[in-house]
């Protein structure tokens, strides 16, 4: 009788099964989870510090609802489910669990980065790490949050000069870009140039190009731990940025692509059962 020649074969894989780590070792915080995955839609908080928009009138003729309210509206037109968080609120309206029930956070903030609570900061990066996705818009850049999961300063150079700016996709087929086509042009923005003192971006998915001749990295994408992260530069306050809609689409597809997979397995760490048995 012939012999079957993969019987032969000393090469033949075989399955072992992975021992189990002990439970002490899971050491993660509970991974945000949009519920039900797809059938629910993804929750989103949008932060505001809201400060200019008490001050500046020209600012509350352009967002009277606040740049929270514009940006609420326009994502609960994309299908999210939308909340508001301000700065002067009691713990900056990230209180109680506002952000275990948030999936994406959003943040924009300009005058105020100093009043926003160490002790909220360390609540925000931990929910980051966990998984948490964050969506850091224009002058968000000097935020303590950016600041503390970037690692550099996070400066650059700007101008307000009623500049136009020209965001080319240098990603394209990103999800971040779907139905953006090559570039969106933005008739006057304040002007944000290089250098950009930002870690090297894990991916690069705009270049603006601006009327005074600079250049900047106007869309960028991090990981941090299990979190995502998409800075995003337009959105200055004196201008109708966030009421355009491809601004909108660019933000929404942003969140759509930093919020955590509703499958995540927990991570593992410690003290670990060695994988082959001795
Ligand atoms: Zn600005």
């Amino acid at each position: 009788m012939t012999k079957n020649p993969l019987d032969a074969n000393p090469f033949t894989l075989e399955f072992h099964p992975s021992p189990q780590p002990p439970k002490s070792t899971i050491l993660e915080l509970p991974i945000p989870q949009p519920q039900g995955a797809k059938t629910m839609p993804i929750r989103v908080t949008v932060w505001n510090e809201n400060r200019h928009e008490q001050k500046n009138p020209k600012v509350a003729e352009i967002y009277p609802q606040g740049i929270h309210g514009a940006l609420k509206g326009a994502l609960e037109g994309q299908g999210f489910e939308v909340k508001t968080a301000t700065l002067d609120q009691p713990e900056h309206g990230l209180g109680g669990n506002v952000l275990e029930q948030t999936d994406v956070l959003i943040w924009w903030g300009h005058l105020a980065h100093g009043e926003v609570s160490d002790e909220t900061v360390a609540k925000v990066q931990a929910r980051v790490l966990a998984g948490m996705g964050l969506v850091v818009l224009h002058s968000g850049h000097f935020s303590k949050i950016f600041k503390a999961l970037m690692g550099t300063t996070c400066d650059l150079k700007w101008r307000e000069a009623d500049d136009k700016e020209r965001l080319l996709v240098v990603a394209p087929g990103h999800p971040i870009v779907e139905g953006i086509g090559e570039y969106l042009e933005l008739e006057r923005e304040e002007m944000y140039g290089e250098p950009f003192d930002i870690p090297a971006p894990e991916e690069l998915i705009f270049v603006s190009w601006f009327t005074g001749g600079e250049i900047f990295r106007s869309g960028a994408t991090y990981t941090r731990g299990r979190g995502k992260i998409f800075y995003f530069r337009p959105g200055h306050e004196t201008y109708p940025t966030y009421h355009y809609a491809e601004v909108q689409k660019v933000i929404g597809n942003g969140v759509r692509w930093a919020a955590p997979l509703a499958s995540a397995d927990p991570r593992v760490f410690g003290n670990a059962v060695a994988l082959e048995g001795k």
